[in-house]
């Protein structure tokens, strides 16, 4: 059997958003017996790391089923230690190729950390992982927060990509692709940004 490449993977996740952003969800590999079959051992074929909002469910978005996709989800989608060592245990362990950072539009994390203030408790956290996206787009033009949103991706990304020991390894050898991606609640529809 011929192994997928990352970016065959990627075509075909976009290919089944649009399904999703058309309305026309199939539920792929949700039956019992997928149940069963993956019980044992588990082959995503991508990490997705996205935000908690209860908008923007991966398996969904992605008409994706059972052990399709390794996700990690996080207020604002930042990669916090526990994240990045999530992404490096699926590359390493799980054999998965493809890591997509997928941000959203009117993300409740990055509105708030580019409304500023106080935050209580430990929201501060994610406001203060997501603070130098917001710094970066600060002047420039459009909405603020769509712009912060996209710029905290691609802030991502660039990280991972010079993530050492492992995840620069499978780059340098050409087996693993980061991208970043920005997904729309009114449309439906997941853009590859980066
Ligand atoms: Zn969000």
């Amino acid at each position: 059997m011929t192994e997928t490449t990352a970016e065959q993977v990627l075509q075909e996740l976009l290919e089944c958003n649009r399904r999703f952003a058309e309305g026309c969800l199939i539920h792929p590999r949700q039956t019992v017996a997928r149940r069963l079959e993956i019980a044992q051992v588990q082959r995503p074929k991508a990490v997705v790391v996205t935000c908690s909002d209860a908008r923007v469910v991966p398996l969904l978005i992605f008409d994706q089923g059972l052990g399709d996709l390794f996700v990690v989800r996080v207020a604002g989608n930042i990669t916090v230690d526990v994240v990045h060592g999530s992404i490096e245990y699926a590359v390493e362990h799980l054999g998965v190729n493809l890591v997509v950072i997928l941000g959203h539009s009117s993300c409740g994390a990055v509105t708030a950390t580019v409304s500023g203030g106080k935050t209580a408790g430990q929201i501060s956290s994610f406001v203060n992982a997501i603070q130098p996206a917001v710094d970066k787009v600060r002047d420039h033009p459009g909405d603020t927060v769509d712009n912060a949103a996209r710029a905290n991706v691609g802030m991502i990304v660039e990280q991972l990509k010079t993530s050492e020991p492992i995840l620069m390894r499978y780059l340098d050898k050409g087996s693993l692709k980061i991208v970043g991606a920005y997904y729309s609640l009114t449309s439906g529809l997941v853009e590859v940004i980066c």
